[in-house]
């Protein structure tokens, strides 16, 4: 990971305000905090804007914020400073990243892409999930999230081979929906992968007449077993028309504090994991409300990408939002 490091200041000896004046502090000295809905409820009330990764991709783009704390993974980061250039980007953690991104290395794709041209004697349209990183986005031809794979997918000609990276199970529920097939790339969410069928199904007997969610990361037996299949953008919209229903979650655990939030008419039961029942990120987690303040503090540490990658992997971008 590009970076410019800070201090050795430790994060734990830090005397951390209340959100409301974390905003505060950041908004007066014309920083603007981004958090992903997969942090924690702490950190997502000190954001001026809390959203899934299009969202903030958007919000990154439009905002001319001169400086941006982006409270999620890195990859998220990096998409914030290819949308916005001239900001200072940085975040809590360095470390935090995700295992999709680091499934797939731009050495390993570029040598695939060649393989598959070889072999379809034609170079594959190559669509990436926005879960990967900045050299991964430089080789690859258009970017989709959760919320706009559909639309990202239905775009590229019949006649055109796709090969979809990082996500193969977001890739193969792509691959039931548009009726395209897709080559797949073998990476997955190491937290949506994680759900298990048979405890969601025991979810499901204790709560008759739930509704079940789940993410398009999860694998197929547990997207079948669902009502519906959305991202969260997706997830929010619905249970906001919905009135004193049980939604059953299968999505990262932090997201059930954005619905209770936003639409708190309902009750929501996060669906169990194979062998963890909290279905939390670990890479999100990374970001604590300390490494959130220090990093206010500093501006840093910062995420840079590299020069001769910018274009490329900005481009893709492009793409995706013009569509
Ligand atoms: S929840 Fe999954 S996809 Fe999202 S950052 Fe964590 S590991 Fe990556």
């Amino acid at each position: 990971m590009a970076s410019v490091s800070t201090s050795n200041i430790s994060p734990s000896t830090l005397d951390v305000p209340e959100p409301a004046g974390i905003q505060r502090w950041a908004t007066e000295q014309g920083i603007l905090i981004l958090a992903h809905s997969y942090q924690d409820g702490f950190i997502q009330e000190c954001a001026h804007f809390v959203g899934d990764s299009l969202e903030l991709a958007r919000c990154a783009a439009e905002e001319e914020a001169e400086a941006i704390c982006f409270a999620g993974v890195h990859f998220m980061a990096e998409t914030a400073k290819l949308l916005n250039p001239k900001a200072r980007v940085f975040v809590p953690d360095l470390e935090a990243g995700c295992s999709l991104a680091t499934s797939c290395k731009g050495a390993d794709l570029a040598a695939y892409q060649e393989h598959l041209k070889q072999k379809l004697g034609q170079r594959p349209v190559t669509v990436a999930y926005i879960n990967c990183t900045a050299e991964v986005k430089a080789l690859c031809d258009i970017i989709c999230t959760s919320g706009n794979a559909r639309e990202v997918v239905g775009s590229i000609p019949e006649d055109r081979p796709i090969l979809f990276v990082p996500d193969m199970h977001l890739g193969g529920w792509l691959n039931e929906v548009t009726g395209r097939e897709m080559i797949l790339w073998n990476g997955a969410c190491q937290v949506h992968e994680l759900f298990s069928v048979d405890t969601l199904r025991d979810l499901q007997a204790q709560h008759s007449g739930s509704i079940t969610i789940s993410h398009p990361e999860c694998p197929k037996p547990v997207r079948d077993a669902s009502d519906h299949v959305l991202g969260t953008a997706g997830m929010l919209r619905l249970v906001k028309q919905h009135e004193d229903k049980t939604f059953l979650v299968g999505t990262e655990g932090n997201m059930i504090y954005r619905f209770e939030q936003e639409a708190p008419q309902n009750r929501y039961i996060p669906a169990p994991g194979a062998s963890c029942a909290c279905n939390l990120c670990p890479f999100m987690a990374l970001n604590t409300p300390e490494k959130l303040w220090m990093s206010l503090q500093e501006r840093g540490p910062e995420v840079m990408v590299p020069d001769e990658l910018f274009e490329s992997a900005r481009a893709s971008l492009m793409r995706m939002l013009a569509l």
